[in-house]
């Protein structure tokens, strides 16, 4: 596949080569796959992407994921621009628009009794670390291992991406974790192992899940996990947290909290919550520990500090608002899942057909292929992520391949469906991953 990248992506490789000058790595994020190069991309509309070098492909990558919608989506993108035009970006003050995402999250998530909005995914952890310990006065945190929560000090401890091993987590210092702690997924005796252990020596303020398993399920949750945690969370005076970056309005409306019917103490958001845009972050909670964060400057008594220079500008704010409107009118979450439901039919009949190692599987729109290297082995053995050693490779191998057939995915091992995946997309799609396949 190198070839076709030679001979068709010409001038992508000229502004990657440009930008490995000027920007470290010339990514803006250490976990981007860009084998042999990154794309140039000038144009975005609903379920494709245009290069510089003019190939269009079909984009499963979704950028991470916020955009149920589909890309650049119209109705989205004309309401912002009216409301730049109305008073710019920015102005520090309130705007209506911060009511009425908090309103409108609280509709489809009744348990989100507050909420305030940050600037991305990671600093909604952050603050739900700092909540959670300032209202329980406890001080170690719980995730489990694999678990992705953004690269802040305190939970990027440990962060094990399938098949490409340990992250290096040079400049964090072993002080910084000290009262971090990591269970295995799934594994619910060493979590209240650890429960039980700290409540002896200052307590667990809170429990971090990403509901549909590390990783946004590429380790898969069991059904009754999150449930359980609730279950342990009460009996040691722990909050439970939902990181729900990924699965916040993707799974449904009522995120992971309603697919799974289980209720976190605080929830994380991001992505969908700015639709795309910039600026797309959040925690929500109950009233009383979403109060911590309540002290203007002159309020007395307790006060965990939040906040910034651009946390609920009116754009991302109204960007979150109109696109949860569209997201729940157009019934986005469940027409984005259907296509996903297609994409993994077909992907897993391709893997038959060809007697592949891969595992494929989905929870709605999030799909997760896995190019294993051994034939036949389910999801939830034990083995399977031991095996994942040589996947390293592999992940840039496919990931380059499905691009040069036209089909960006995320890392070649995470599929986003939106609501722009029609069957024919998708069919296409499928088309393409089998080229691919009838060559591996
Ligand atoms: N939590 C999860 C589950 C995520 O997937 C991500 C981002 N991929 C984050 C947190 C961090 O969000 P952000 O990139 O907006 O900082």
């Amino acid at each position: 596949y190198h070839a076709w990248y030679e001979a068709n992506a010409a001038g992508s490789k000229a502004t990657f080569e440009e930008a490995q000058r000027y920007i470290p790595g010339g990514v803006q994020h250490n976990l981007a796959l860009n084998d042999p190069w990154a794309l140039d991309i000038v144009k975005a509309e609903g379920a494709h992407l245009w290069d510089v070098d003019g190939n269009r492909y079909i984009d499963f990558l979704q950028a991470g994921g916020p955009t149920v919608l589909g890309s650049n989506y119209a109705p989205v993108r004309e309401e912002i621009t009216q409301l730049i035009a109305d008073c710019g970006p920015v102005t520090g003050m309130l705007h209506a628009y911060e009511v009425k995402l908090a309103k409108l999250i609280h509709d489809f998530m009744p348990n989100v009794q507050k909420f305030r909005m940050l600037g991305s995914g990671t600093e909604g952890v952050m603050a739900a670390v700092r909540a959670a310990r300032a209202y329980t006065g406890k001080s170690h945190v719980i995730k489990v291992g694999g678990a992705y929560h953004g690269w802040s000090d305190q939970v990027v401890f440990g962060l094990r991406i399938p098949g490409t091993g340990s992250l290096e987590a040079a400049g964090i210092p072993a002080g910084a974790l000290q009262l971090t702690q990591e269970v295995a997924p799934g594994d619910l005796d060493e979590l209240r192992a650890k429960l039980a252990a700290n409540a002896g020596n200052g307590g667990t303020a809170a429990v971090f899940v990403e509901p549909i398993g590390p990783e946004s399920g590429a380790h898969l949750v069991r059904h009754g996990f999150n449930a359980q945690v609730r279950e342990l969370c009460d009996e040691f005076g722990a909050l439970l947290v939902f990181d729900e970056v990924v699965t916040g309005f993707r799974l449904g409306m009522g995120g992971a909290q309603g697919y799974f019917g289980v209720k976190p103490d605080l929830t994380v958001f991001g992505k969908c919550v700015a639709g795309g845009y910039p600026a797309a972050g959040g925690i929500g909670g109950s009233d009383e520990v979403m109060n911590v964060f309540a002290g203007g400057l002159t309020a007395a008594g307790k006060r965990a500090l939040v906040g910034g220079t651009l946390s609920a500008n009116p754009m991302s704010c109204a960007a979150g608002y109109h696109t949860l409107l569209e997201m729940d009118r157009t019934n986005a979450p469940a027409i984005a899942g259907r296509a996903g439901d297609r994409l993994r039919a077909g992907l897993s009949a391709l893997i038959a057909r060809y007697d592949l190692p891969y595992v494929v599987y989905n929870v709605g729109s999030v799909v997760h292929l896995h190019t294993s290297g051994v034939l036949h082995l389910s999801i939830h053995d034990p083995e399977f992520f031991t095996e994942l050693g040589p996947r390293k490779d592999m992940l840039g191998q496919m990931s380059m391949a499905f691009s040069a057939e036209g089909v960006v995915t995320l890392a070649g091992s995470r599929l986003y469906t939106s609501m722009a995946d029609t069957d024919e997309v998708i069919d296409d799609a499928l088309a393409r991953f089998d080229r691919v396949f009838a060559r591996v």
